[in-house]
Parts: structure tokens; sequence; C-alpha cells
């Protein structure tokens, strides 16, 4: 049985923690190994490390730690394949999936590579008569990242190649269903020459998400996870006087006109509805399909659908694998009898979807549910899995009052031939991130990613400039030298001449 313990201060953590919890291969059902969960004492020698190596690595300089980045980066490139092989038997995500969320993270890490440029102050000469200002840019210190279980490598990559290329040190606390990636980004760390103690990771649950968000030498929070614990990272952490920014859950509909290429729009639909099992923040979980669409493109998604292999996702012929826990695949599943009961149809039921894979693995198959309405369970709630509703509504005007009724606004998309329609959607919809004809619009590593209302506590979204906005503090230096002339005494209200 493999033992996953805390990476603090450049090394494993010899003790074993009082607590532990199991991670299971999603695809057999299997226990695989144990996660130590941090107790409130090991989460203080993890930050007690990164406070210690803040103090010498904010003074690296620009081109020294761009030089640590470069390397990390060479070395997650090398190890591409390997750190997808840990996300797939941790999390059950087909292989090329999780080698596209690894890829996804260090897309950021290019980014952070540029951190000389991207720190880059303004300077104005003769504010005043031989005065000059200048504006620059400084670490917090210590940075927490507590993470989902759905993107194991890429969510914390969002996060902390910025936050230590600005001269932060870092404590992360990933999901405890799939740990192990984020060790080995630990191991790569060391490896790329990041000194001891500047990039720490440690396991658990609430007890070690509260210790950080107490901690007084925790100097910000990012958080992605689901809407309530969003809502709490950020009261929570804020009131202890911290910097959070507290990325949530998600409902992202996909709007279809009528003059849609329907080809097309049914492939974007079933892609991102069924990719990684659903489990995706911006995963298309609601097509909303405009006046006479619904039909013809539910035959087109029906069959599609039929086609999808469902198996192990170390399997390279599998599209799908299996949800990432016996209790998450029965909570998705449930929503299937409840929303015929309150009076939506089953298109197709992945209970009875094939399954190339070990009977005891957490399987469900692609479901799509017609005739959903706004009432129902299965709308109003966040499913995270393999389940497309269709709701069908009589205007462009019903289905944008729909995405904006909606509390979440993480992604949304629209589907039309009419560019007119298109812009008017990407003006008034209440949404960070809107796709154009593309059904999952993550924006790149130098745009920023983040939702609006219930998918985002905070003022600031991840990743590009916003992100180092986030792990920075502004200052603004007036400066004179020695100056004869200066004027001697003068208790008037220093003025610019
Ligand atoms: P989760 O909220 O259960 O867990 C997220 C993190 O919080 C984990 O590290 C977990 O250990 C910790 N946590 C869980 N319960 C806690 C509690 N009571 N107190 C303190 N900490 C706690 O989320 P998940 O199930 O791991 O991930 C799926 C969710 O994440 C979905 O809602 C999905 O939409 C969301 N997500 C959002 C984005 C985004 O960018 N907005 C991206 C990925 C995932």
């Amino acid at each position: 049985m493999k033992r996953i313990t805390h990476w603090i201060d450049g090394k494993p953590w010899s003790d074993a923690s009082e607590r532990r919890g199991d991670v299971d291969d999603p695809a057999t059902g299997q226990v695989t190994g144990q996660v130590d969960f941090a107790s409130a004492a090991e989460v203080d020698a993890a930050v007690a490390a990164a406070a210690h190596a803040f103090t010498t690595w904010r003074q690296a300089s620009l081109s020294r730690r761009a030089a640590v980045l470069f390397a990390f980066r060479e070395l997650i490139n090398r190890h591409r394949e390997e750190v997808a092989a840990l996300i797939t038997a941790e999390h059950g995500k087909v292989r090329s999936d999780a080698v596209g969320e690894v890829t996804r993270g260090l897309e950021v890490v290019d980014f952070a590579c540029g951190i000389p440029h991207l720190l880059k102050g303004a300077f104005s000469e003769n504010v005043s008569s031989r005065v000059d200002s200048w504006s620059i840019r400084q670490p917090l210190g210590v940075a927490a990242g507590i993470t989902p279980f759905n993107f194991p490598a890429m969510v914390p990559m969002w996060m902390f190649p910025i936050a230590i290329a600005c001269g932060n040190t870092f404590v992360l606390k990933p999901s405890e269903k799939d740990p192990s990636a984020s060790v080995r980004l630990g191991e790569l760390w060391a490896e790329a020459g990041l000194p001891a103690g500047v990039f720490n990771v440690v396991h658990g649950d609430k007890v070690a998400v509260d210790r950080l968000l107490e901690h007084p030498d925790v100097k910000a929070v990012s958080f992605v996870g689901s809407t309530p614990i969003a809502r709490y990272v950020y009261e929570h952490g804020t009131a202890h006087g911290k910097r959070v920014q507290a990325l949530g859950g998600a409902k992202n509909h996909m709007v279809v006109l009528p003059d849609a290429d329907l080809e097309l729009t049914a492939d974007a639909a079933v892609s991102s509805g069924f990719g990684s099992a659903g489990e995706r923040c911006m995963a298309i979980s609601v097509v909303v399909a405009v006046g006479e669409v619904a039909d013809p493109l539910l035959d087109r998604i029906s069959e599609r659908v039929a086609r999808l292999k469902v198996g192990p996702g170390a399997d390279p012929s599998s599209e799908m694998g299996p949800l990432v826990t016996a209790p998450h695949r029965d909570k998705v599943a449930s929503y299937l009898d409840s929303s015929v009961a309150e009076g939506a149809t089953l298109a197709v039921d992945g209970r009875e979807h094939p399954i190339e894979g070990d009977q005891r693995g957490f399987w469900l198959g692609p479901t799509v549910l017609d005739r959903v309405t706004p009432e129902m369970r299965a709308y109003r709630d966040e499913i995270f899995g393999p389940v497309l509703s269709v709701v069908r509504v009589p205007t462009y005007q019903a289905a944008l009052d729909l995405v904006n009724g909606n509390p979440y606004g993480n992604g949304t998309a629209i589907f039309t031939n009419d560019g007119g329609a298109a812009r008017r959607f990407q003006n008034e919809v209440e949404v960070g991130m809107v796709g154009i004809n593309v059904p999952i619009p993550v924006p790149m590593a130098y745009y920023s990613f983040g939702g609006w209302k219930s998918s985002l506590f905070g003022d600031s979204h991840v990743h590009g400039t916003e992100g180092v906005q986030f792990y920075t503090r502004g200052k603004v230096v007036t400066s004179r030298w020695l100056d004869p002339s200066h004027g001697g005494v003068n208790l008037g209200f220093p003025t610019n001449e």
C-alpha cells in the first residue's frame, strides 16, 4: 500500500500523521494508498519552513528566479506522461486528458518564466523639482493554495508558479482524493534548484485548511473548489486578515440558436459534457435549445453518446473514465431517477451504457436528460458528473434570462452563425468566461481565469496579470537626493513645482 506524505522544507515529512485517508483507483474500486492528514502542528511546520525560506527567496534576483522556473518547465515537460499517469491512477480521467491538464499547467509556468518583464514598475522623473517617483510590486510572504480533486496538477499550477516567481513562498493543500501529483511536483521543483521551503505540500482535510486560514504568517490564500467551501474559505480567510481569491462551482450553459451548425454543435455538446466524465468546472452541463433546434440536436447528441467508449483511463482507447469515488458516483446517479420523478425525460440512460473495465470501478455511463426545467433538482444543483441536461426555451431572450438568472457564472457558450446575436450575447451575459462556437472557453495562461457570481468570491481571477497583482502588493517611492537648493524649512503642503 502506497503511503503519501507531506512535502515540507524540500523533503518528505518523516513523521506519520495521526490521521490519514484512503486513496482509491476509481477504475478498479480498490484502495491503492493512504494519505496523511496534517494536524495543525504539521501545517505550522510547513508554514514555518515557508516563512524562513521567504527571507532569502524574496531577495533572489529576477534572473535567478526565472532560471529556476525555466528548469522546472523543462522537468515537467520531460515528466509530463509520468505526472499524467499519477493523475489517472487516482482521479480516473483518461490519460490524454491527464496529459492535457499537465500541459495547461505548464503554460502558466511558461507565463511565469517572463517574471522579470511582468514585475516591471513605472518611473516618473521630476515629479517635483529634482524629485523622482517610481512604483514597485513586492511579494507578500507565505501564500497558500487549496485545490480540488478534479485537476490535481493544473489547478495548483494556476497558482504556485506565479506566486513563487513573484518572490513568495507557497504551501499547497491539494485534494486528499488524488494527492500524489502534487508531491511529484515538489520533487521536480527541488530538482530544478528551488531552495528548500519555497514550495511545500500538506495533505488533509478541514483541519489543515482551517489552520492555513488562521495562521498569522499566511498572507494570501487561493482556493478552488465547490461553492459552499469557497464561500467559507473567503469569509474565514478574510476575517483573519488575509487576501483571498476563492473560485467556486459552476453550472455552465450552452445556448444553441436555430441557425447553429448542428453537427459542430452536437460534437461540442458531447465533448464538453462528457470529457473527464463531466468532472470539469468548465464542463457544459445544460444545453439551452432555442426554438425548433431541440429535436434535431438531441438526435445528433444521442447518436454520438451511444458510441462513446467508457473504460479505464489507462486504456488508450477509452474516451471517458470512471467517477472519482463511489459516493460521488452514487450521488450523480441519484439525479437520474429524481429528474424523471420531477418530469424530465431520460433521453440516454447512462446506467445502461456498456463499461469496458473492472465492474467494481466507480462507473456511470453518459446520460442525457431532456425537458429539464429550472425548478428541478438536476437544474439547480451542480451535478459534476456525466449528465447533460437539455432545457427547451422559445427565444434568445428566454435563453439569456435563464443563464443570467442562474446563481453560478463560471463559463457559458453560444452556438450560432449569426455574428450579431453572438456579439449581443457576449455583451449581455453575466458570466466570467464566454465561448462563441467554443464550448469550453478556458482562457490561456496570459489571460486570467475566473467566474462571476457564486463561482468566485473575491475580486481577482487566477493567473495572467491578475495573478501577478494578487501575489504582490504595490509600493510607490518618492526620492530626492541631496540638493543644496532644497529651500530650508517649509511647513506648507508639498506642491509639485
Ligand atoms: P471541494 O470544495 O469539496 O474541495 C476543495 C478543497 O477544499 C479540497 O482541498 C478539500 O480538501 C477542501 N475541503 C473540502 N471540504 C472542506 C471543508 N469543510 N472545510 C475546509 N476545506 C474543505 O471540491 P472538490 O469536490 O474537490 O472539487 C469539485 C468542485 O470544484 C466543483 O464544485 C467544481 O466546480 C469546483 N471547481 C471549480 C473550478 C473553478 O475554476 N471555478 C475549477 C475546478 C473545480
